[in-house]
């Protein structure tokens, strides 16, 4: 799956080994244009990791220069907005900004 962020689309993964490294439940390659995932871990970890990686994406497009907790705090803020207020940021943001007036894009 492509997930786009501004004209760059990163090739979204989820893979048993995010790296052969260290310990990890996601990575952003910004080279490469990959964001990995473990699959194995829960749906909510899943989502929590996969904002967090584009937030990093999000940082590198527009040279935020945001530093890992900055991102850490950004991905659990927004991840809560997302969970306790579901239906809302659905009517509030999503549909304003992927539909117009007659419901399409
Ligand atoms: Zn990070």
């Amino acid at each position: 799956m492509k997930i786009k962020v501004g004209h760059i689309d990163y090739d979204y993964r989820e893979v048993e080994c995010v790296s052969k490294e260290e310990l990890r439940r996601g990575e952003v390659n910004f080279l490469k244009r990959v964001i990995k995932i473990d699959y194995t871990m829960d749906k909510e970890t899943k989502a929590e990791t996969t904002l967090h990686e584009l937030i990093h994406a999000i940082d590198d497009f527009m040279s935020i220069e945001l530093e890992e907790e900055q991102v850490k705090q950004l991905g659990c803020g927004l991840s809560m907005l997302f969970k306790d207020n579901e239906d809302k940021m659905k009517e509030l943001f999503l549909d304003r900004l992927t539909t117009n007036d007659k419901g399409y894009k």
